[in-house]
């Protein structure tokens, strides 16, 4: 086994590869199309004329119509939609689905990198020796090999 005598790189690759991923979801954020939200149902309908047959037998019912249905000020509110509509609508949804997937990596990555960049923003500062202290030795400093520049 050899010891690893390397430069300190895994930090800075760390936030390198983290910058690497960033840039790879916003480019599938950048081909995603327009989205929507809420959800696409097939159903069948009860109509609005009490009389009607459709309010006491289920098998009477109306439909099945393509419906869109989400929530507004959390209000459920529908819509009535034709076939083709619903095939449209249903792709949005999925695009609004494959957004959010998208949005909540970035989120974690930036949660990565903000930890890293915390971290390094600390040991910038730890060369400055406050009064009564030792300084604290660099880490990096402490390495025998010699690099040629
Ligand atoms: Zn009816």
């Amino acid at each position: 086994m050899t010891a690893d005598t390397g430069p300190v790189s895994g930090t800075a690759g760390s936030l390198a590869d983290l910058h690497t991923r960033r840039r790879e979801v916003a480019a599938q954020i950048a081909e995603i199309g327009f989205t929507a939200t809420g959800t696409v149902l097939y159903v069948l309908n009860e109509c609005g004329k009490p009389a009607c047959a459709c309010h006491r037998d289920p098998a009477r019912r109306h439909g099945p119509y393509w419906r869109h249905t989400c929530k507004i000020n959390n209000k459920t509110v529908g819509r009535r939609l034709t076939e083709a509509q619903a095939a449209v609508y249903t792709e949005l949804i999925e695009n609004g689905r494959a957004l959010r997937a998208l949005l909540a990596q970035l989120q974690q990555l930036s949660d990565q990198a903000r930890d890293l960049l915390l971290t390094a923003a600390i040991q910038d500062q730890v060369p400055v020796a406050e009064e009564g202290q030792e300084a604290v030795a660099n880490p990096r400093e402490n390495q025998t090999e010699k690099r040629g520049r």
